[in-house]
């Protein structure tokens, strides 16, 4: 059974990661069948709205992992769409064309009906890569700039050419993805919290496989857990498949 992680940080808050950090990570998704991860940089040390210095460190940190272990590691460029388009895009530049990233990374900085989205996009587009957006519906303490799957549904309405990974199935529940269900850009990833019975294959019934891709939001929750809500859900063995790896390795291009 061949695995790709799409959703991971790198734990270290602020710092590169280091050689344990990196082993440790490997053995564990190695044990679960996971060969390779996508790196969103480093979880939200920084806060929800990191500075200039701060993107770049953060980004720095996930192209030395990259360095490190090319064969495990893919990155994305986390930004925070509220600075200057100018710096985004230089970042952009650095992190995607020149260092090789395959995708954008937005967390909670602003809510995705923002129109500061719109230059970033159009870049993704250009560079037909895709983007990862932190989506998740809260009964209390929704921040001030974190999205609901109906304003990630906004945004891919505005983008249908940009491939965009919803993430946290669980925080998004059934009307998350009844929000997106309009929107074939729009992918749905399995993480967020623990593992809910029935809600992948609830996902994988109203999406299709192809729109349901497997990430663990590691090392705030662990590989076995994760994988094992899809291989234990019932689905078909090509179904999981693709949530495992076919639909990571379509969007990663060559993974
Ligand atoms: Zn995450």
């Amino acid at each position: 059974m061949r695995c790709i992680d799409i959703h991971t940080h790198l734990g270290t808050p602020g710092s590169v990661p280091s050689p344990g950090e990196m082993a440790t990570m490997m053995r564990l998704a190695k044990r679960q069948g996971i060969e390779r991860v996508v790196a969103l940089g480093n979880l939200g040390s920084d806060g929800p709205t990191p500075t200039q210095d701060q993107i770049r460190a953060i980004n720095d940190n996930t192209l030395a992992a990259m360095r490190a272990h090319p064969a495990f590691f893919a990155g994305f460029c986390y930004l925070n769409p509220a600075h200057d388009a100018a710096f985004s895009l230089g970042e952009i530049e650095r992190c995607v064309v020149r260092g090789g990233m395959r995708g954008l990374k937005f967390w909670i900085a602003v809510r995705a009906t923002d129109r500061c989205h719109d230059p970033l996009m159009d870049r993704a587009r250009e560079l037909g890569i895709p983007i990862l957006y932190h989506a998740w519906y809260k009964q209390t303490d929704q921040g001030a700039g974190e999205s609901t799957p109906a304003e990630i549904a906004d945004l891919a309405r505005r983008f249908p050419q940009v491939t965009i990974v919803m993430a946290h199935l669980t925080g998004d529940g059934e009307r998350g993805v009844l929000d997106i269900l309009e929107c074939p850009n729009v992918l749905i990833d399995t993480s967020g919290g623990q593992p809910e019975s029935g809600l992948v294959e609830y996902a994988v019934r109203r999406l299709d496989a192809e729109r349901v891709i497997y990430g663990s939001d590691w090392p705030i929750r662990d590989f076995a857990v994760q994988v094992a809500r899809v291989v234990d859900a019932r689905l078909t063995g090509a179904q999981r498949e693709q949530v495992l790896f076919r639909n990571a390795q379509r969007i990663l291009g060559s993974a």
